[in-house]
C-alpha cells in the first residue's frame, strides 16, 4: 500500500510539475504574443493601412485641384473673360478639351460679370443669387482659400463617387472674375476600401465632420452616425475633434471584444478615414497555435508519465528482487533472511510460541556437479527449493543459506515438531527422482540431504542458534548423511 502510494505520488508530482510548466509556458507565450500583436496593430499595421489608403486617394483627390488650378491661371481663359466673353464657342471648345483630356464628367466656367454658366456644349444658363442650386457660386466668391472641393456620392451606384473642384478665377490685379472647375469620378476609393477590407480583414470607412458614415464597403450601413452607434460612440467625439491630418490610435469595446481603431482627418475631403481591426480575429491563428502547443504538451506529458511509470516499476522490481531474493532458486537470500529472522524472534517472544531453525545441506553435491555438470547441479538446487516450499507451511520461511545449503525457519513449532517436519522433507527428497523434471540427464537421479535442527532459546543470540544447528548438521553428516539431527 505505502509502496504504491509512493510510486503514484511521484507520478502525481511529475505530472503536476509538467502540466504547470506547460500551462506557464503557454500562458506567457500567449500573453506576450497577444501584447506584441496588440501593439503592432495599433502602432504599425493600422496606421500603415490608413497611410496607404490616404496616399492612394490623395492622388485622386488632388488631381481635380491641379486641373482647375491650371484652368484658373490659363491666360486664354482670363483674357477671354477680360475681352468681354465675345465668342462662347471658343470657351466651350476649351472646356470640352479639358473634359476629354482628364476623362472628367463635367467642366465649367461661371463669370461673375455676366453670371453666365458655360459648359462644353456652350452657354448653359445664367445663374441667379436667389436660386438655391446656384448658391455655391456666391460661396466661392467669398472664399478665403483659392478653391473648394465637394464630394458627391452617387447613391444609386456604389462604385461611383464624384469630386468637384470650384476654383476662383482672378484677373491680373487679383480681382475675382468667376469660377472654373471640373468633376471627376473617384472610382479608386471604393475599390481601395473593398480591396483592403478583403486583403486584411479590416473595416475601412469614411465619416464626415458630423460623424455620418459617407463611404464604406457594402457591409456597413451608410445611414449610421458614429456618435450614436454602439461601441464606437465611446470614442466618436475624439475621432471628430481630430482636425489635424495626424493619425489617432483609439480602442473601444463591443460585445466584450476589443476593437482597435485608427483615424485620420483628410482635409481635401473634410472627412475622417477610419480603419478598424477586431483583436479577436487577429488572435485566431494564435489561439489555433496555442491549441496545437497544448496538444503537444499533453502528448509529451503522457509520454513522460508512461516512461516514468514503466521505469519506476522496472527498477523497483529489480531492486526488490536483487536485494531480497536469490536469482537461481527465487528463495530469500541470507541478507533478507536476517531481517525476517529478527522479526520472527520478536514475534515468538511476544506470543511465547517456540521458533525452530533447520539447516539443510545436500549430500555429496560436488559429485552431482562433477558427474552431470553444473546445469544439472543448478536444476537440483531449484528442485530442492520447490520441494521444500511445497512441504512447508505458508508461514515458514526458506532461505538459500550458501551454495547448496538451505535454512528453514519454522514458526510456532516445537523442537519435536520441527524435527519431524525436517524428517518428512528429508524422506521426500530422498524418494524424489530429479531427472523427471529435466532433459539434461537420463536415468534416475537421486540424492539425499542432511539436516540439523535447533530451537531458539529465549535471549539466545542469532549466531548461537545457527551454531547449534550447524553442529547438529555436522553430526548428521558424520553419522553417514541422509539423516536429521537436533540440538538439545
Ligand atoms: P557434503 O556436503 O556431503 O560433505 O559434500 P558436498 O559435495 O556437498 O560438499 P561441499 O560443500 O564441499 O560442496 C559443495 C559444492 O556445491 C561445491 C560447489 O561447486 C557446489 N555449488 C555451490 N553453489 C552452487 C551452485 O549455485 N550451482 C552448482 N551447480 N553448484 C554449486
Ligand atoms: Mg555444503
Ligand atoms: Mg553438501
Amino acid at each position: 500500500m505505502s509502496k504504491s502510494y509512493k510510486q503514484y505520488s511521484l507520478l502525481i508530482w511529475i505530472s503536476v510539475i509538467l502540466i504547470l510548466g506547460f500551462i506557464a509556458v503557454l500562458a506567457t507565450s500567449y500573453l506576450v504574443s497577444k501584447d506584441a500583436l496588440r501593439r503592432g496593430l495599433s502602432e504599425n499595421t493600422l496606421p500603415i493601412t490608413g497611410d496607404n489608403i490616404y496616399s492612394e486617394i490623395q492622388k485622386d483627390v488632388l488631381r481635380p485641384v491641379f486641373v482647375s488650378s491650371q484652368m484658373a491661371n490659363d491666360t486664354f481663359v482670363r483674357d477671354w473673360m477680360l475681352d468681354g466673353e465675345q465668342d462662347p464657342s471658343q470657351i466651350s471648345k476649351y472646356l470640352k478639351e479639358i473634359k476629354l483630356k482628364n476623362n472628367a464628367i463635367s467642366s465649367f466656367l461661371v463669370s461673375d460679370l455676366t453670371k453666365n454658366y458655360y459648359y462644353p456644349e456652350g452657354l448653359l444658363k445664367s445663374i441667379n443669387q436667389t436660386d438655391a442650386r446656384d448658391q455655391w457660386f456666391f460661396r466661392v466668391k467669398n472664399l478665403k482659400s483659392a478653391y473648394e472641393t465637394n464630394v458627391d456620392i452617387d447613391l444609386a451606384n456604389h462604385d461611383s463617387m464624384t469630386i468637384f473642384t470650384n476654383y476662383r478665377v482672378l484677373d491680373y490685379q487679383g480681382k475675382f472674375m468667376g469660377a472654373v472647375g471640373i468633376g471627376l469620378t473617384l472610382d479608386t476609393m471604393k475599390h481601395l476600401i473593398d480591396n483592403y477590407q478583403n486583403r486584411f480583414q479590416r473595416k475601412i470607412y469614411f465619416v464626415d465632420k458630423k460623424g455620418n458614415v459617407v463611404l464604406a464597403s457594402n457591409s456597413l450601413k451608410r445611414q449610421t452616425n458614429i456618435l450614436n452607434s454602439p461601441g464606437i460612440d465611446q470614442v466618436a467625439k475624439l475621432v471628430l475633434s481630430n482636425a489635424k491630418n495626424d493619425s489617432l490610435h483609439l480602442e473601444y469595446t463591443i460585445d466584450d471584444e476589443a476593437i482597435y481603431l485608427n483615424s485620420r482627418f483628410i482635409p481635401e475631403l473634410g472627412w475622417h478615414l477610419l480603419v478598424e481591426q477586431n483583436l479577436a480575429t487577429e488572435l485566431k491563428p494564435l489561439q489555433k497555435l496555442l491549441m496545437v502547443n497544448a496538444g503537444i504538451g499533453l502528448g509529451i506529458t503522457i509520454a513522460v508519465l508512461l516512461i516514468v511509470l514503466l521505469s519506476v516499476r522496472h527498477y523497483q522490481n529489480r531492486i526488490e528482487k536483487s536485494a531480497a531474493t536469490d536469482s537461481l532458486t527465487k528463495l530469500l537470500n541470507r541478507q533478507a533472511f536476517d531481517f525476517v529472522f529478527q522479526q520472527a524472534i520478536l514475534d515468538s517472544e511476544r506470543s511465547r510460541q517456540p521458533l525452530c531453525v533447520a539447516l539443510m545441506d545436500i549430500d555429496h553435491f560436488k559429485k552431482i556437479n562433477d558427474k552431470h555438470g553444473h546445469l544439472v547441479g543448478d536444476h537440483v538446487l531449484r528442485e530442492i527449493a520447490a520441494i521444500s516450499r511445497r512441504s512447508l507451511r505458508e508461514s515458514d520461511v526458506i532461505c538459500r543459506w550458501g551454495g547448496e545449503e538451505f535454512l528453514l525457519l519454522l514458526k510456532n513449532c516445537s523442537l519435536e515438531k520441527a524435527t519431524s517436519i525436517a524428517e518428512n522433507l528429508r524422506s521426500t527428497i530422498a524418494a524424489n527422482d530429479f531427472s523427471r523434471t529435466t532433459d539434461l540427464t537420463k536415468g534416475r537421479l537421486s540424492l539425499t540431504v542432511s539436516m540439523g535442527v535447533a530451537e531458539c532459546r529465549s535471549q539466545e543470540s542469532e549466531d548461537s542458534v545457527f551454531e547449534r544447528a550447524d553442529v547438529a548438521l555436522y553430526q548428521a553428516k558424520e553419522s553417514g548423511r541422509n539423516s536429521v539431527y537436533f540440538s538439545e
